[in-house]
């Protein structure tokens, strides 16, 4: 417990933005987030007052930080299992906890625990050799997408193999790089994808957000848009009741993000993710309860806070990294601040490198046509200058 506050500390590993953005709303709980990074430049560390450095892989650095709070949970998925169950073993309080977090960590895991769950999925299966590859592009027809079990992130990780010949042209030659854990899934004929964010205190209370659509380029997130357009209520109701399922199946406390297909219709399952997401940025104006604050409700086991829109539509854009262009951040900001005093900016402190994400920008308002426009373009403003 914090003696000056009379309230709990809570911590977490890891210092990019998913910490700021917490931090920034553990100020409002009467908090300041005590973060574990890596160097002094990572997001959180340059804002944050609390902050101790170390590495997540290393036991003792994560044990010394561990013990001097009251709960602690993660920005990244990357903590070691082992880990984060040597520490709970100790008496330490983690959320989410390593038999949950491994099916963020795993996706071989986290399918064949779908799979056993019920939940729908794209066809696959584990895939140690270019034969099992074969065999399984021969039964659900080419292309296949080969993903890593571990590791991947933003599309990296993930690819669309032709045939039986291109794992090899890939680099993914099982012969060659054993160390790899590769799984193929059928490509489904997505319409477009959607995500769901629900949180789940220790005591069991759930709270689930409005299911949104999310829109990728290059494999990355670009924008989000709040709610779903044109979303039938059916598949509505059944996304939050998956992500709710899926949120007490796992045993998740703290948010959990599900990432969704929309495939004829009907939903398929992507991927978990048991942390505050890119998905959910849009809640810290487009809903009563930011999923930051949410997070931080749950790993604490106080009451969930309201998760309804405060907007018809809400679009958060994504700014990534672009062409210097002469023109500096100060001045993008002014510009854009110029041209449209309703945007809201989030700027997470990192250096700009081409396609990172630096930051993103929401926008509230009655009809989306409008607002999408609008966010769009206020993201070019910052990425781009013009
Ligand atoms: P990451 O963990 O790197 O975000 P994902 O597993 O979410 O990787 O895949 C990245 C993107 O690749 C998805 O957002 C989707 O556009 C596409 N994708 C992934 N799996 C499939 C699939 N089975 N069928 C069709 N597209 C897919």
């Amino acid at each position: 417990m914090d003696t000056r506050t009379g309230l709990p500390i809570v911590g977490m590993v890891g210092g990019g933005q998913l910490a700021r953005m917490t931090h920034q709303a553990a100020i409002a709980l009467g908090q300041s987030l005590r973060v574990l990074a890596r160097t002094p430049e990572d997001g959180a560390a340059l804002v944050a007052a609390d902050v101790q450095y170390g590495e997540h892989t290393d036991l003792a650095a994560l044990r010394t930080f561990a013990k001097s709070c009251d709960v602690v949970t993660f920005d990244h998925e990357h903590v070691p299992g082992e880990h984060i169950r040597a520490l709970a073993a100790e008496g330490v309080r983690l959320h989410p906890g390593a038999d949950a977090l491994r099916y963020a960590q795993d996706k071989a895991l986290m399918r064949q625990r779908l799979t056993d769950l019920g939940a729908p999925v794209p066809r696959w299966r584990r895939v140690a050799t270019v034969d099992e590859l074969a065999a399984f592009g021969a039964q659900v027809g080419w292309p296949v997408v080969v993903k890593t079990a571990r590791g991947g992130y933003d599309g990296r990780g993930v690819w669309v193999i032709d045939g039986p010949a291109g794992l090899a042209a890939a680099g993914l030659d099982p012969a060659d790089r054993p160390e790899l854990e590769l799984i193929a899934e059928e490509r489904v004929a997505l319409r477009r994808e959607l995500a769901v964010q629900v949180a789940r205190s220790p005591f069991g209370q759930i709270a689930v957000y409005p299911v949104v659509e999310t829109v990728q380029r290059d494999g990355i997130c670009v924008e989000v848009l709040a709610p779903a357009p044109d979303l039938p209520q059916r598949l509505a109701v059944a996304a939050q009741q998956l992500a709710i399922d899926l949120a007490t199946a796992l045993d998740v406390v703290g948010l959990l993000a599900v990432e969704l297909f929309e495939v004829d219709g009907e939903l398929v399952v992507n991927e978990l993710a048991m942390r505050p997401h890119n998905s959910g940025h849009w809640t810290i104006e487009g809903a009563r309860t930011s999923q930051f604050e949410q997070h931080l409700r749950a790993v604490l086991d106080y009451p969930m806070g309201e998760t309804a829109l405060t907007a018809p539509a809400v679009v958060m854009a994504n700014v990534l990294g672009g062409a210097d262009g002469g023109i500096g951040i100060d001045e993008r900001l002014h510009h854009l601040f110029a041209t449209d005093p309703g945007a809201k900016v989030h700027l997470y402190g990192k250096q700009v490198r081409p396609g990172r994400k630096i930051g993103h920008v929401t926008v509230l308002g009655a009809e989306l046509s409008d607002v999408r426009g609008r966010a769009a373009r206020a993201a070019r403003w910052l990425q781009e200058g013009r």
